[in-house]
């Protein structure tokens, strides 16, 4: 899947500077001194103007000794592992999250405890698990989906939320490269990913993740990291104020909740990340998801009307982590 796919391009420019640019994998990469610039030079000769547009595009590997393939691999296994220990995380934040917020009062709620402790327990039959057994992805696999105390099923969610999060890492270095833009990507797609798995259990979009979602993003952007600072301030104003006006004109028609405001506030989020621009098709897209998902359910026959509950949360952040990465 990853690797060498081909090489390019092998000669000197000028006379005096060698270059070799290979395709790595989705990248450019060139080797040899100065290969930013003559790789760039290259690309642009070649017509492949479109491709130093890419964010990922990484053309600063040093000499043509395999270190730098090896370097890349390294990069994907490690966000791929890192990726997945911090969705490990998300879901003791799933979890505890929306008991410890008062968002929840399911039995055993003020005993699900917060973040650092205790340490992860079963939740059937509340044995602590096993450092072993607390791998991700690898001890889900292995134990079968069941606990190995009590043999209850596990969740699933804690297993989907854990290769979600390894993807987000490896989405993370693979559109960025290693650096601080992919640190903060990996962070804006994991939050998404909580957001998302506490809008289909409880229904709520907690204000302690949408908000400081805000905050980091406009912080990213003060320097233009993804977008302009101008464009991710508007973005954030005008997504609050677009679902809050769809919110409230729903109310106004129908007397009662049709969109909460968590939704307005990941739209703001949203906004702050991907800028204003992006909005209107982070909606379109997120509305198709919605009516595909909800097309699928009805065609299983389940029983759908205005009455029933959509949470839009999951549609949003899977529209927002897609254009995000993508525009
Ligand atoms: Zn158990």
């Amino acid at each position: 899947m990853l690797g060498v796919r081909s090489r390019l391009d092998t000669g000197s420019m000028g006379g005096y500077m060698p270059y070799t640019i290979m395709f790595i994998d989705g990248q450019a990469v060139a080797f040899e001194q100065d290969a930013r610039d003559v790789a760039l030079f290259c690309l642009k000769l070649r017509g492949w103007e479109s491709l130093t547009k890419r964010r990922h595009l990484d053309l600063t590997c040093g000499r043509l000794d395999g270190r730098c393939v090896m370097s890349i691999w390294f990069q994907y296994f490690l966000s791929l592992g890192l990726g997945a220990l911090a969705g490990s995380f998300l879901n003791v934040v799933i979890w505890r999250g929306p008991a410890m917020w008062g968002l929840v009062e399911s039995e055993g709620s003020a005993s699900r405890g917060n973040l650092l402790a205790p340490r992860s327990y079963c939740p059937s039959c509340r044995t602590p698990i096993q450092t072993s057994h607390n791998v991700p992805l690898i001890s889900y696999l292995f134990l079968r989906g069941r606990c190995a105390s009590c043999a209850q099923p596990i969740n699933p969610r804690y297993l989907i939320v854990e290769a979600l999060g390894a993807a987000a890492g490896l989405a993370a270095i693979y559109f960025y490269g290693a650096g601080l833009a992919a640190v903060l990507a990996g962070v804006y797609l994991l939050v998404l990913i909580a957001l998302a798995a506490i809008d289909l259990e409880t229904g709520y979009l907690p204000d302690m993740l949408t908000l400081p979602l805000i905050a980091i993003g406009l912080a990213a952007n003060v320097g233009g990291l993804f977008v302009p600072f101008r464009e991710a301030v508007i973005g954030a104003v005008a997504g609050y104020l677009s679902l809050w006006a769809v919110s409230a004109g729903y109310k106004a028609l129908r007397g009662r909740e049709g969109l909460g405001l968590g939704d307005a506030k990941l739209l703001a989020a949203l906004g702050a990340w991907t800028g204003w621009m992006a909005l209107p098709v982070i909606v379109l897209v997120a509305a198709v998801t919605t009516l595909i998902v909800v097309g699928a359910m009805s065609m299983r026959s389940q029983e759908i009307d205005a009455e029933t509950a959509i949470p839009f949360g999951p549609a949003l952040a899977f529209s927002g982590a897609i254009v995000f990465l993508w525009q």
